[in-house]
């Protein structure tokens, strides 16, 4: 079967490999739909180094094989498996950061997502991390699950329902990070994007304003329209940095700072600490998600309360990897999905 794989010195290719088979409790899943992450394209450039180098985790399909000794899950059932999943019992987990458990990465779709079919791991079939597709929503709006699980959780970390935000970035996450401010009533909704294309989505979707940070200055533009003030809070959903910086700047004082997008490693930022202290500016980050997530993400696209359909502008045959990858390279696309 065909997959696409990481090399060993960076760069994807296609390549052919086994059909996985299912050992005691793993199942095996046929995909039918897996979004393109811009972690995906981090790792094919090779600037994300903090996370195992396996590509493709936003993927939905039908079940295919299922091992000895698995429960609840048959053939031809339409799922969602988790990539990763925590152990629920260590220390880091009981403290509140079960995305950051050690166990948390050590398991993944084997060989990635982007496979005519993957082996989901013993560890994360049985501690609930394989969900169960309504017959409402199809694979392309499933492929969702992961990313909006991402967003929901970058946002429930803020800790507060902000009256204005701005979400500099107006990517996959961060078109869906302003939908979710949206829905939990933030009435003034301000955007950053450098892409028109995006742009304009971001206002369909509800930004009021969208500027564009190359020839505006943003964190200006979002104190002019808040009294002077600035934002309630600001969710970076993009790597530059430089957004940042922005963010820090354009949040009012006692204001929150969320950071959804991975920087490079290596980036170096450009902020003034004191900026933290004399204005308490709270910078929150957040990464991945968890299985609570995943059902609340699978929750608001059943029920249509996110529009993640909108969002995609490319589909790709896993056989066209390399043409996807070009193309959301240039940013001349919102969501890639890639099929069998
Ligand atoms: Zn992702
Ligand atoms: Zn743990």
């Amino acid at each position: 079967m065909k997959a696409a794989l990481l090399g060993k010195a960076g760069g994807v290719a296609i390549a052919d490999v086994p059909v996985p088979v299912a050992g005691p409790g793993e199942i095996v899943v046929s995909m039918r739909a897996c979004g393109l992450c811009g972690s995906d394209l981090e790792k094919i450039r090779g600037t994300y180094t903090a996370a195992p180098p396996v590509i493709g985790h936003e993927a939905v399909g039908v079940v295919a094989d299922v091992g000895e000794g698995v429960e609840g899950i048959r053939n031809g059932a339409r799922v969602f498996p988790h990539h990763h999943v925590p152990c629920g019992r260590c220390t880091t987990c009981r403290g509140g950061s079960p995305t950051m458990c050690a166990q948390y990465r050590a398991t993944n779709l084997e060989p990635g997502g982007f496979a005519e079919s993957f082996r989901v791991p013993r560890w994360n079939v049985d501690r609930g991390g394989v969900l169960r597709l309504p017959p409402s929503v199809d694979f392309e709006r499933a492929s969702f699950i992961e990313p909006l699980a991402c967003a929901i959780r970058a946002v429930d970390r803020a800790r507060t329902t902000p009256k204005s935000a701005l979400v500099l970035g107006a990517g996959p996450m961060g078109l869906l990070a302003l939908q979710l401010l949206r829905l939990r009533g933030t009435r003034a909704l301000f955007a950053s994007e450098v892409s028109p294309l995006r742009a304009e989505k971001a206002r369909d979707l509800g930004a009021g304003i969208v500027w564009d940070p190359t020839n505006e200055d943003v964190p200006a533009l979002a104190k002019k329209e808040t009294s002077g003030l600035g934002v309630d809070a600001a969710v970076v959903a993009t790597g530059n940095v430089r957004a940042i910086a922005q963010a820090v700047r354009a949040v009012r004082a006692g204001g929150i700072v969320v950071l959804l997008g991975v920087p490079e490693a290596g980036a170096r930022l450009d902020v003034d600490p004191s900026e933290f202290v004399t204005r308490e500016v709270s910078m929150i980050p957040s990464n991945a998600a968890t299985g609570a997530e995943t059902r609340k993400a699978l929750d608001l696209i059943a029920r249509r309360k996110v529009d993640v359909a909108s969002l995609v502008t490319h589909r790709f045959h896993l056989a066209e990897f390399l043409e996807a990858v070009r193309v959301a390279e240039r940013a001349e696309c919102v969501k890639s999905i890639l099929t069998p």
